[in-house]
């Protein structure tokens, strides 16, 4: 009797266990994200807490394809590719552009949106007209983008930030000449920052993708799938229409 009671015992605990990984990896899909990237990702919402965007309802969308719930981290940009590589996350949607540097470390599914990288300054500052301009001017860049890997062939004064809105901050208390972040997160910044003006250099284009570990074929064909409807039945333009105005 006292033998048969340990065996169920045992046995409903293994139950419980097998439950609860079950439940982590099968219908929950995770995706990592540094939410300080407007309009992209952002913290915001009735509560004030809550990870929204552009980004996040495509993210949202790739979940329910799959039949899965969708979990929202939020992290570092700088961390995402090694949270990501280390299985802390199942993908990430960020802005993220797609690199041959980061496409070494991660695969990215098609591109999903046209960008550039925009240069803010304050409004009395006239000195900034073409890219050589920036050439040793003290710049601010987001750690880990674009913008602070460009920054650097261009001046060798780059200050970076955890986030684009601290390099904003360091711009209007004058420490720096100017900010170097993508388009519409700066514009987004603008908005908000009546003493800034934006001036657009000849950059090239980037194009922002979703990276999943690099093998993950399976997901990175189901998150392919997901943009290639949304943008064939309207929704992918719905979400312009609602984010970027
Ligand atoms: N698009 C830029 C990059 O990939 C910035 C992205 C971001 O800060 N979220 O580096």
């Amino acid at each position: 009797m006292k033998q048969s009671m340990t065996g169920l015992v045992s046995l409903g605990l293994a139950s419980v266990l097998l439950l609860a990984g079950c439940g982590k990896s099968d219908d929950v899909l995770v995706v990592g994200t540094n939410a300080t990237f407007p309009p992209f990702e952002y913290v915001g919402g009735a509560s004030g807490d809550e990870i929204q965007g552009f980004d996040i309802e495509l993210a949202k969308q790739i979940a329910k394809d799959a039949g899965k719930t969708l979990k929202v981290e939020n992290m570092n940009f700088d961390s995402l590719i090694v949270a990501l590589n280390a299985g802390k996350i199942d993908f990430i949607a960020s802005g993220m552009t797609i690199t041959p540097e980061r496409q070494a470390s991660v695969d990215f599914s098609t591109p999903y949106y046209e960008a550039t990288q925009l240069v803010l300054v304050n409004k009395d500052n006239t000195s900034i007209n073409s890219i050589d301009d920036l050439k040793g001017k003290h710049i601010a860049v987001q750690l880990g983008s674009t913008g602070d890997i460009m920054a650097k062939t261009y001046s060798q004064k780059v200050t970076a930030f955890n986030t684009g809105f601290e390099a904003v901050m360091e711009l209007k208390n004058n420490k720096v000449d100017l900010v170097l972040f993508d388009s519409e997160p700066a514009m987004s910044f603008l908005n908000k920052n009546p003493q800034l003006k934006m001036v657009e250099l000849d950059f090239d284009a980037e194009f922002y993708g979703l990276a999943v570990p690099k093998g993950k074929t399976e997901l990175l064909n189901s998150i392919n799938a997901t943009l290639t409807s949304m943008k064939s039945n309207g929704a992918y333009d719905a979400l312009v229409t609602k984010y970027m105005k």
